[in-house]
């Protein structure tokens, strides 16, 4: 049913330009406020499967609110999303129950502060998800979960508590905790700002290998060095809005509009 979303395995495949490549997600004119101060202006955005998109902008210009309206931990209140093949959720009024659970399955979300639950290990912060919310068998998730959790080299830690930890393994942990939910499209909330520079490249490695796996991606960062290496596209956020959207070279290198070149200015 149009409620339960296939769980495709982990893609295959390098990353490429993904232009022509079917969306996940179509955003059309979306709009956030929080009281009378509207946050998200009109939001148009296409995620096509393969996409690694970066959003950069400045602070408070909107970026984690358009993360956290795409997989519904915030609720927009105008515009659509089109999540593709099951539904088109309108945010006015506010969507059925059963469209916002097909939209939250699709995505994952990276958290800037990790937010793993501090009272449970790490292998149990990655089974929660996958057994409690989307109620899949006990024994076949933690299997998952420890070959994910080898493939960061996070074994010895499972049975850890997120406070015995390093940031970067915490943020690792994050990571994992994502990819066991099986989404279609990870979200990453600025996913390396909390941490010591010595912690940021092992998590940044481990974003470029999801990248080169042809995982669907958003990523809210600071880092344009990152974002022009391991994006496929790049979108500059100010003022609610996105003012331009585009191949990471043109955008960073030639960039059309005033804002954008003030922006980057600023940050070179
Ligand atoms: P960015 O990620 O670009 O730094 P955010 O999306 O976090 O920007 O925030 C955009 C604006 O929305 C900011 O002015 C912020 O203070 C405001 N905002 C974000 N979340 C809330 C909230 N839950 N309640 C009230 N205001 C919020």
């Amino acid at each position: 049913s149009p409620a339960d979303p296939p769980r495709p395995p982990a893609p295959q495949g390098v990353a490429q330009s993904r232009a022509d490549a079917p969306a996940l997600l179509t955003v059309r004119g979306l709009q956030k406020s929080f009281g009378t101060t509207r946050v998200l202006e009109s939001i148009d955005l296409t995620v096509n499967r393969g996409t690694v998109l970066a959003l950069i902008g400045p602070s408070g210009s909107g970026k984690t609110t358009i993360l956290r309206c795409l997989n519904g931990l915030d609720l927009a209140d105008g515009g659509t999303i089109d999540v593709a093949g099951y539904a088109t959720l309108t945010f006015d009024p506010a969507p059925g129950k059963k469209q916002l659970t097909t939209l939250r399955d699709r995505s994952a979300m990276v958290f800037q502060h990790y937010n793993l639950f501090p009272h449970k290990t790490v292998l149990e912060n990655v089974i929660e998800g996958p057994v409690i919310v989307q109620k899949r068998n006990r024994a076949e998730v933690t299997a998952e979960a420890l070959a994910l959790l080898d493939r960061v080299g996070l074994t010895e830690k499972k049975d850890s508590y997120p406070f015995e930890l390093s940031g970067g393994q915490q943020q690792r942990v994050g990571i994992v905790r994502a990819l066991a939910l099986r989404p279609q499209l990870l979200l990453f909330d600025e996913p390396t700002s909390a941490l010591d520079p010595e912690l940021v490249g092992d998590v940044l490695r481990l974003i470029k290998e999801l990248a080169t796996e042809g995982w669907t991606m958003v990523i809210v960062t600071h880092e344009l060095e990152f974002a022009r290496e391991v994006a496929s596209e790049i979108a500059f956020v100010d003022g609610g809005t996105i003012v331009e959207h585009g191949a990471p070279k043109d955008l960073l290198r030639n960039p059309r509009e005033e804002r954008t070149r003030q922006f980057l200015h600023r940050l070179l």
